[in-house]
């Protein structure tokens, strides 16, 4: 087997805390509009249904999903959902949107030690600005050869990213949370991948593998993983 070139590294819930933020806001999207919802609906399952349904229009990201909850607010309230909700919806997305990027544990230590041994790149999806700035914020950038903000993360794309990037895939692991997003579809094209399941994962991200793809309880098993791959 070749020997390990490029690590490719997701970045919500992989480097920093991303999911929390909007199972919290889902949370306070319900308590909101308890008070206006008309039927016997459950107003988590409705904004969970707009924010798929919603997917390949907005994307992903804190941006959609501010639209999805105004969306979905309109829509259990009959249309009677006050404005003052819907400005506290959006001020929540601000929010999310403006809160400082938090690192997972040993992340910073780790992705430094790792960019003295290999390339480096982070594949991410979600809305542009937002994941421009918390690279930015990340302390992350500097240590980072590639870094790739993608709209979906499905074979050809990943194909496309490594073909652009000269990247081969014998060389290539991807690392990260979530199975159907960094796992699934890079071993479809041939690359390896290693999962390291966060503490949540979003409905839409859940999906299994088989068992025999390494997983690790923390990114700082990865060094001691990819020196076995050489
Ligand atoms: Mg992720």
């Amino acid at each position: 087997m070749t020997g390990i070139e490029w690590v490719g590294l997701d970045a919500d819930d992989t480097l920093w805390h991303s999911e929390g933020h909007f199972t919290d806001a889902q949370v306070m999207f319900c308590e909101l509009i308890s008070p206006w919802v008309t039927t016997d609906v459950d107003p988590a399952k409705v904004l969970d249904e707009t924010e798929r349904r919603n997917l390949g229009t907005f994307g992903y990201g804190v941006k959609a999903f501010t639209l999805s909850m105004l969306e979905a607010a309109v829509d259990v309230s009959g249309g009677t959902v006050p404005a003052g909700v819907i400005t506290q919806l959006i001020e929540r997305g601000k929010w999310m949107l403006d809160h400082p990027v938090e690192l997972l544990d040993g992340v910073h230590e780790t992705v430094h030690a790792l960019a003295g041994c290999y390339r480096l790149a982070i594949i991410t999806k979600g809305d542009l600005v937002h994941q421009e700035r918390k690279l930015a914020t990340s302390g992350l950038a500097d240590v980072v050869h590639v870094i790739e903000i993608v709209s979906e993360k499905d074979p050809d794309v990943y194909r496309r990213v490594l073909a652009r990037n000269h990247i081969a895939v014998e060389g290539f692991v991807m690392v990260g949370n979530a199975v159907r997003s960094d796992v699934l579809p890079v071993l479809a094209i041939g690359g390896r991948a290693v999962h390291i399941p966060y503490e949540q994962t979003w409905s839409h991200e859940v999906a299994e593998h088989d068992g025999t793809v390494p997983t690790l309880a923390s990114i700082r098993e990865l060094p001691a993983w990819l020196a076995t791959q050489r």
